[in-house]
């Protein structure tokens, strides 16, 4: 789950990061009177769910009260990679004399949290790593004995030779840390993390990616979610207790189980296809999941064809096959639909499902090479 920028760095601020001052606005009104109350110069910035937003111009700086609620005018419903900005953040500006990257990811090849920092922030990281790797230091946390302070130091030293700043940075990172494991966090990050002319440092941007693993212990985190900023079908998916992905292929799959999901996303790929979306129904027997899963895939206009892929172990086949008929009868199909099903109770889900005149496979390959052709504007078979 992601937070936004303004309330990953009130978390952060928790835990001793210095953060500039900052209130969220909704309106150009409430810009100009936050900007008023602070002082200026501020800074607008774009509260969304995507990185680059200095870039796609939804983070200004602002001389004076009136510029901010001009800057929030031309902020406020633009889209940044297709989120509209419902929300900026009015904080305080910073000036700027050094921009270093300081992260933190769950590394799963070395299963350990990983500090990684760099004196070359402000910049997408991804390409420092790319072209001067030597300009990052990699930190592994062991998660028994936290980060220890000589580590934070290290990593202090490597970002500013003066000692001031190196020690700094040092309870910056504690903070980041403690921040990251408290939250149960994937990624958390500051970049840029600025040295002031002054030789203070401030968090400028921060960012924080929760696992959905740990949301059930983190009732604070969910209570953070914004349903306004993220994806409707996820949202939507995710209330109808369906782990769903959207993505941009044509082929929209309904699988049961993750694992098999995979394998059927890798298998439309191979045979030249693109997936619309991952889709796991789980392993109940719940008609009303093909149900909700139908509405959302079919919601997706670039969706061409449609791809059940059931193996029935616990999910019983018919209870599938009823959904399907129960779905398409309420909501005809625009798209064609290829089915395979295999498994628990395969007979009478046959059954049913050739009664109400579709056909249905129990080989996968011949199933998945079928969907892709007709998302490809084959005739359906
Ligand atoms: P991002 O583009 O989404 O990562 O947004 P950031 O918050 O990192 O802002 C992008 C860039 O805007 C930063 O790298 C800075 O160069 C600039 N910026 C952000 N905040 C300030 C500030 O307080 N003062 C100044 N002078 N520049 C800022
Ligand atoms: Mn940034």
């Amino acid at each position: 789950m992601n937070i936004h920028e303004y309330q990953a760095k009130e978390i952060l601020r928790g835990f001793g990061v210095p953060i500039p001052l900052g209130k969220i606005a909704t309106t150009p009104a409430e810009a100009e009177a936050i900007a008023k109350e602070y002082g200026v110069p501020v800074m607008v910035k774009a509260q969304v769910h995507a990185g680059g937003r200095g870039k796609a111009g939804g983070v200004k700086f602002c001389k004076t009260a009136a510029d901010a609620k001009e800057k929030a005018t031309a902020i406020l419903g633009m889209k940044i990679k297709g989120l509209t900005v419902e929300k900026v953040l009015v904080t305080l500006a910073v000036d700027i004399g050094s921009e270093a990257y300081v992260g933190i990811i769950v590394d799963r090849q070395r299963k350990k949290p990983v500090f990684m920092v760099s004196a070359a922030g402000g910049i997408d990281i991804e390409q420092v790593a790319a072209e001067t790797p030597e300009k990052i230091l990699y930190l592994p946390v062991d998660t028994r004995y936290g980060l220890r302070a000589y580590e934070a130091m290290r990593m202090g030293f490597f970002l500013y030779p003066d000692v001031k700043l190196a020690k700094q940075a040092a309870k910056i990172m504690q903070g980041l840390y403690a921040a990251f494991m408290a939250s149960g966090c994937s990624l958390a990050e500051i970049n840029p993390l600025v040295g002031t002319p002054t030789g203070e440092l401030i968090a400028v941007d921060g960012k924080m990616v929760v696992d959905d693993n740990e949301l059930d212990r983190h009732a604070d985190i969910v209570a953070l979610r914004d349903e306004s900023s993220e994806e409707p079908s996820e949202v939507d998916a995710r209330n109808c207790n369906l782990t769903f992905i959207k993505l941009d292929g044509d082929v929209g799959c309904v699988v049961n189980g993750a694992g098999l999901a995979m394998a059927t996303m890798d298998l439309v790929k191979y045979y030249g296809g693109e997936p619309a979306n991952f889709l796991d129904i789980g392993g109940s027997s719940n008609p009303e999941k093909v149900v909700n899963a139908l509405r959302i895939i079919t919601a997706d206009a670039n969706v061409k064809c449609i791809l059940f892929n059931i193996f029935g172990g616990i999910t019983r086949t018919d209870d599938v096959a009823n959904g399907i008929v129960t779905a398409t009868k309420a909501n005809p199909l625009k798209v064609p639909i290829v089915i395979r099903l295999t498994g628990t109770n395969e007979e009478i889900a046959m059954k049913i499902l050739t009664d109400n005149g579709f056909t249905a496979s129990k080989d996968m390959d011949e199933a998945v090479k079928k969907a892709v052709a007709m998302a490809k504007g084959g005739k359906s078979a």
